[in-house]
Formats: structure tokens, sequence, C-alpha cells
């Protein structure tokens, strides 16, 4: 494929200004809601065949969420698009002034592997809406997805509006090197550092979604049941494979134990005794990220699960007793089942830990405690999190999504998305039934009116 010569065709597109009106948008919208409703057993399928995933956790965790967002989007649309009148300053008397949402014009959306659909989908909704033309760059790590999205995406939009360009990072990196308006990616951290790159060379903002170590905290009076049970949930979802997912677990010395019992339980009531011979457990994306965590079983003393299966990639849910940040399973985002378990007596301790790390993408708390709840809030820096819950801010389409330091750049969901993929236009609009004196030069500050 020509790719220079497809963002030449959607430059020319863009310039011709049908993306701007709102019936137009909206009318795109709906055609991809429309496809998505005839698509969704396909959808379902290619998750199943990609990763596994279960239709339980393809629907709540990818199909769902893009149905929601798409409803709230079209729902809003009009509303967000309107200028926002904003205050005029005594100095600009007689004007009005307004903030105009303007589309950048041709966006490039390259997503990641773990939710292959959600995660391009997403961005897509903000785009349109926002009256860009996009392309599309789906993981090849989940290559029925990818070639679903293309089919869906050319039965449904002009490819000199909306396309789909598949493939693995040479495509990628020759994507980078177009003039694009904008780009926005999801992705680990170094490859968000080439995208940065790239994009330097044509000024081309970004939307960087990346990842990190997002930390757990079980403080001592936690409800512990109800901790255990959504802590499991967040990070057995997707087998771990999920950019918010805890990556280790700092517990209160004094409930360790008791944590760690609960944990099992929760394990084996979300996905029975011996999660390997459940059909519905998702498995890991390929050999080599499979290799990579199994190697770090050795990094602590496996308290839960443990087993594996190399023919069908799979890790049972693992809980390991970790004594140390040195080990290799502490030195990356571990993105599978197995959360590392270290304990505190003191929250100024996990602070400290967590600070030498880079800034991470999330951050889960579990107390009773509101003051230490809000220590925790206002002491660490992360990108967004929950109290007493993991994973659950990230379907708020009123909260917007994103990471700080290394675990992102920028933010989108719901009118955020919209946000995200409009240049915001200051526009003064002035009056020309009298002029005021004071600013020409001369005038002294008087306040005459001319
Ligand atoms: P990745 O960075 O390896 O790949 C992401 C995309 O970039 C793919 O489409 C890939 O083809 C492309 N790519 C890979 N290497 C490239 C290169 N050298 N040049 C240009 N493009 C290249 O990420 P992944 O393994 O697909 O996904 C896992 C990572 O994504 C994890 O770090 C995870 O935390 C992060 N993630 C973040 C979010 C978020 O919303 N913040 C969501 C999901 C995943």
């Amino acid at each position: 494929m020509d790719i220079s010569n497809l963002v030449s065709r959607q430059k020319k597109m863009f310039q011709e200004s049908k993306t701007l009106t709102h019936t137009f948008r909206l009318h795109q919208l709906k055609k991809l809601q429309k496809i998505i409703e005839r698509y969704e057993k396909d959808i379902f399928a290619a998750l199943k065949k990609d990763l596994n995933k279960s239709e339980y956790e393809s629907f709540a965790t990818e199909i769902a969420y893009i149905n929601a967002e798409l409803a709230d989007t079209i729902r809003n649309l009009a509303e967000w698009m309107k200028p926002q009148k904003v205050k005029t300053p005594f100095s600009h008397k007689g004007s009005k002034n307004y903030i105009y949402s303007d589309p950048y014009g041709v966006t490039l959306i390259i997503g990641p592997w773990n939710y292959p659909y959600q995660l391009i989908m997403a961005p897509l909704i903000g785009a349109i809406a926002a009256g860009n033309c996009a392309i599309i760059k789906p993981s090849e790590f989940t290559p029925t997805v990818s070639r679903l999205i293309a089919t869906m995406i050319k039965e449904t939009f002009d490819e000199n509006y909306i396309t789909v360009v598949e493939g693995d990072k040479e495509v990628s990196t020759e994507l980078l090197a177009q003039p694009f308006d904008y780009i926005f990616f999801t992705g680990s951290v170094p490859v968000g550092k080439i995208v940065m790159e790239a994009a330097s060379k044509h000024l081309t903002p970004v939307t960087l979604e990346l990842g990190g170590k997002s930390p757990c905290i079980v403080d001592k009076d936690a409800k512990l049941d109800i901790a255990a049970r959504r802590i499991a949930w967040g990070k057995y979802t997707n087998a771990g494979q999920t950019c918010i997912a805890p990556d280790y677990v700092y517990v209160h010395e004094d409930i360790k134990e008791l944590f760690i019992e609960k944990l099992q339980h929760a394990i084996e009531t979300l996905y029975g005794e011996n999660a390997l011979e459940n059909k519905e457990y998702t498995k890991i994306v390929n050999a080599n990220h499979f290799d990579r965590l199994t190697a770090y079983l050795q990094d602590g003393t496996i308290r839960i699960g443990g087993q594996v299966d190399k023919d069908k990639l799979t890790i049972s849910p693992t809980v390991m007793d970790c004594l140390d940040w040195d080990t290799p399973v502490m030195q990356d985002e571990i993105f599978g089942p197995i959360l590392p378990v270290f304990t505190f007596t003191n929250l100024k301790e996990v602070q400290a830990a967590v600070r030498k790390a880079p800034k991470p993408l999330a951050l889960y708390y579990f107390s009773e405690n509101s003051q230490n709840q809000e220590w925790i809030i206002k002491n660490i820096t992360y990108g967004g999190g929950c109290i007493n819950d993991t994973m659950m801010h990230f379907a708020n389409p009123h909260l917007p999504f994103g990471g700080v330091g290394s675990s992102g750049i920028g933010g989108y969901h719901g009118k955020y998305s919209f946000d995200t993929f409009s240049h915001k236009k200051s526009v003064t609009k002035q009056t020309t039934s009298f002029d005021l004196s004071f600013r020409y030069p001369g005038s002294k500050m008087g306040l005459k009116i001319l």
C-alpha cells in the first residue's frame, strides 16, 4: 500500500470540510454503531481465537464499553460541538469570547494487542466525533481481530475518510514518518518514546496511553473479603494482560497471611480450583510473552498457583512472596497473571517504594480510613485509580483516562476523547460599535470611547 498517497488523499478529503458538520459526524457514528451490531458475533469469535477471551470477558471489558461510549457520544455530540462562551474581562469590553473545537485533520490511531478491539474503537469514536479523518493500525499480535476491524471499517467508510492499515512495526514505522495532524498511540513505554520522537519531526501532537507497574495497597483496616475479590478480578481478568491491572501488592504486615487466604478463596471462586482446566481462562498472547512470564516464577516463593501449560499458553493465577525490588519481576511491567506481594507497616514506606519507580498508570488503595485514603491520593503521583476497588475508574466516561510521566501523556473517554481530538481554537468576536482608547499608544490608559 502506498501510505504516503493514502495520507495525502485523506488530507484532501479533510480539506473539503465534509467532516465538519454535526450531521456528517452523527451519521458516521451511527454507521459505526450499525456495523458493530452486525458483526457482534464475529467480534466475540475473534477475541476468543486470538486470546481465548470468554464471552463474559469480551462483553464486559471490550464490547459493552464501546457500545456505551458510542451511545454516550451520539447523545452528547451536539452539545460538545457547541462553541463554549467564556467570560469577557473589562479590557475586552464590547467583545464576546469563545472556544471553538476544531478537528485536527488526519489522525493516526495505533493500538496494542491486549484489548485489541476496545483500544482501537474508543479513540476512533473520539476522532470521528471531533470531525477528523483517521488511519488505524491495529496490533499484528491479534491478527484475527486486526483483520475483522479492517473488514468492518472497509465496509463502512470511504478509505479517504477512515481506513485500516494492517501490519507490524515496519508498517507502523512507515506510518509514523507521515505528516499526521494528530497521533493517538496505545502501547508500551519504549514504543511510546519512538512514537513521540517520530511525531516531533512534524511537530505532530500526541496522546500516549502507555503502561508501567501499578501498585495495589491493602491496609490493615481494609474489608478483606471484598478487597481480595476485587484484586483477584483486577489482576487475573485477561490473564493479567491489562495496562491497569494491579502489578504488585503491598499488604499491611499484620494481615498478610489472612489476605493471602482470602485471595486464594477469591481466585478459586472466580476461576475454579484449577484455572488451567477452565476453558474460559484467557491465554497468554504468544510464546515469547509466555516464556518471559514463566521466568518470573523463580523470583519469589510461590504462595498460590504457579502452574503453567506451554501448549495452551496458560499460566494459573499466581501469587508470590517477593522480598526485594531487584528481582527481574519487579523491573518491568509484569503484564501477566503473577502477583508479587510485599508487606509494609507504615504508608510512607510504600510511598517511598512507589516513588523510586516511574510514575504508575494506576494505583489502588484498600482501607476504610478516609484520612489515609486522601493521604494516598494527594501524596503519590499516578495516572488514576480507585479507593477500595481496581480498574473501575477506566469505565466511567465522565473520568479522563490516561497516565502521567512515563505512563502516558493526555487522556480520553467520553467528552475527554472529543476534546483530545479537537484543537481548542480561541476566538474573540469584537464589536465595531465603539473602540476603547487605552490600548493605543499615547492614550495614557484613558477609557475614552472613540
Ligand atoms: P507495543 O508498544 O509493543 O505495540 C503497540 C503498537 O505499536 C502495535 O500496533 C505495534 O505494531 C506497534 N509497534 C511495535 N513496535 C513498534 C516500533 N518499534 N515502531 C513503531 N510501532 C511499533 O505494545 P503491546 O505489546 O501491543 O501492548 C502492551 C503494552 O501496552 C503494555 O505496556 C501496556 O501497559 C500498554 N497498554 C497501555 C494501555 C493504556 O491505555 N495506557 C492500554 C493497553 C496496553
